[in-house]
């Protein structure tokens, strides 16, 4: 191990000892030497030696003030000093109660009603059973199948695995899964022909398997806009116009999984507003509770609950719960968050930090081994890749994305790479400068470090 202080090795020692990471070899994660974040600052992250970094992908795209801002620990507090927790079955709460208006308030029109729950997959689980049982309840109980994307990806619960599609993280399940019918991913880069042949060829896609199963779809789940976790894959305009549309022709419902698109990171509240989307049901999570604690919901609209509020007949109730369903601390994590947007114009903000972007990103695109730069709004990606003329990608054994995201970290940021597509995600409350510095970073890593890496 390199020069550390005596605490840190300790922890790193026991982390190996204990800890089962996430989405990780661990064997690779035995052999290395783990950062330990121990603070934050802001829009930094602190480590036991005390070393500064820029949260580039603000602790997995939920962050969305920063790290320790006034304004949320109070209102946690506040909260602390009332209730932490109590049951939704039964009971109301008040926390519970007035974030619920406000999501409604923002949310795009039609949704209605909100059913929480703590994390994005659990989000997912609730849409697909409430469609499932909505068909049900109102007597058409064939439509009980899930139209998806190929690279979706909605999280790692066996029914939000079941309507993903990428084959390294769900191919490995695929004996626990249901069944759900695929359409391609509209991917203009890795699609040979014009973009809007891309899109017409997806949406046809879907079309065809709506006409091949009818009455058997229950409803279409999508990822408005962009694919995060398939690599950053941003989707042409009009696609999700184009889906809504089959989804009324067909009647089915519309699913939209907001969890990584909302609260800001697309340039509006919720991306489902830029094609004026009106989804049946509406997936958030992440950034709800400013990225402070697990909080997640699923929006429903008038109509589906309806299809459940009928009185004396248990039959058409939803049987579905978790013991933190609404959790009170979290509800006011989230309530503050959402009046620090209106309180910093955060929406407003956002225009000259995504030009910004914008601007960076244009010159990426020159630089060698970037095949493809992707932005929607606060949301990036940069694949590299061998060949830029014939697009192929690295070997994935160089783990050439890996690399560059750990050189990143000795410039001084966080980054997190999907495969060989370098992720940015700030928070969007990110000040101008902090967004600089995090950009410079990223341009010094791939012109100065990038070709050393690919040398070596
Ligand atoms: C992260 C993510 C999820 C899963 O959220 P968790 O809170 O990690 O369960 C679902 N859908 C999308 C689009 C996501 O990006």
């Amino acid at each position: 191990m390199g020069r550390m202080n005596e605490k840190t090795r300790e922890l790193i020692q026991q982390d190996k000892q204990y800890l089962w990471h996430p989405f990780t070899q661990m064997a690779d994660w035995l052999a290395g030497e783990p950062l330990i974040i121990d603070s934050g600052d802001g829009f930094y992250l602190i480590d036991t030696e005390g070393r500064r970094y820029i949260d580039g992908v603000c602790s997995l795209w939920c962050n969305v003030h920063g790290h320790r801002v006034p304004q949320i620990d109070d209102a946690i507090r506040a909260q602390l000093d009332k209730i932490a927790h109590s049951t939704l079955l039964g009971l109301g709460q008040t926390a519970s109660i007035e974030l619920a208006e406000k999501l409604i308030r923002i949310a795009p029109e039609g949704l209605a009603k909100v059913f929480y729950s703590d994390s994005g997959a659990t989000a997912v689980e609730i849409a697909i059973k409430i469609a499932c049982q909505y068909w049900r309840n109102i007597g058409q109980g064939t439509k009980t199948k899930f139209i998806a994307l190929k690279e979706a990806y909605h999280g790692d619960t066996v029914g939000a695995v079941s309507v993903g599609g990428m084959e390294l993280f769900h191919g490995i399940f695929k004996p626990l899964l249901f069944e759900t019918l695929f359409a391609p991913t509209p991917h203009p880069y890795r699609f040979a022909g014009t973009s809007d042949e891309c899109l017409q060829f997806s949406l046809s896609a879907v079309e065809t398997l709506l006409q091949l199963h009818p009455d058997q779809v229950a409803g279409i789940i999508a990822e408005p806009l962009v694919q995060g976790a398939a690599g950053m894959i941003v989707h042409p305009a009009g696609f999700l116009k184009g889906l809504e549309r089959l989804a009324r022709k067909y009647n089915v419902l519309l699913i939209a999984d907001e969890v990584a698109t909302g609260f800001g990171r697309t340039g509006r509240m919720f991306a489902c507003e830029h094609e004026d989307v009106q989804p049946d049901l509406m997936c958030i999570a992440k950034g709800i509770s400013g990225g402070y604690l697990p909080l997640a919901a699923t929006l429903a609209t008038q109509k589906l609950f309806d299809a459940f509020a009928v009185a004396g007949d248990v039959s058409k109730t939803f049987y579905h719960g978790h013991t933190y369903t609404g959790n009170a601390l979290a509800c006011a994590a989230a309530i503050a968050s959402l009046e620090l947007f209106e309180q910093n114009r955060i929406l407003e903000s956002l225009p000259a930090k995504i030009q910004l972007v914008k601007e960076y990103f244009g010159r990426f695109r020159n630089l060698p081994y970037v095949g493809d730069v992707r932005q929607c709004g606060m949301m990036g990606g940069i694949e590299l890749v061998l060949d830029k003329q014939s697009k192929s990608p690295f070997p994935p054994e160089w783990k050439i994305g890996a690399k560059v995201c750990a050189a990143m970290r000795s410039r001084g940021a966080i980054m997190r790479p999907l495969e060989d597509v370098i992720v940015l995600m700030p928070a969007v409350g990110m000040d101008i400068q902090t967004l600089t510095a995090l950009l410079d970073i990223i341009e010094n890593t791939l012109i100065r470090d990038l070709p050393e890496i690919v040398n070596l």
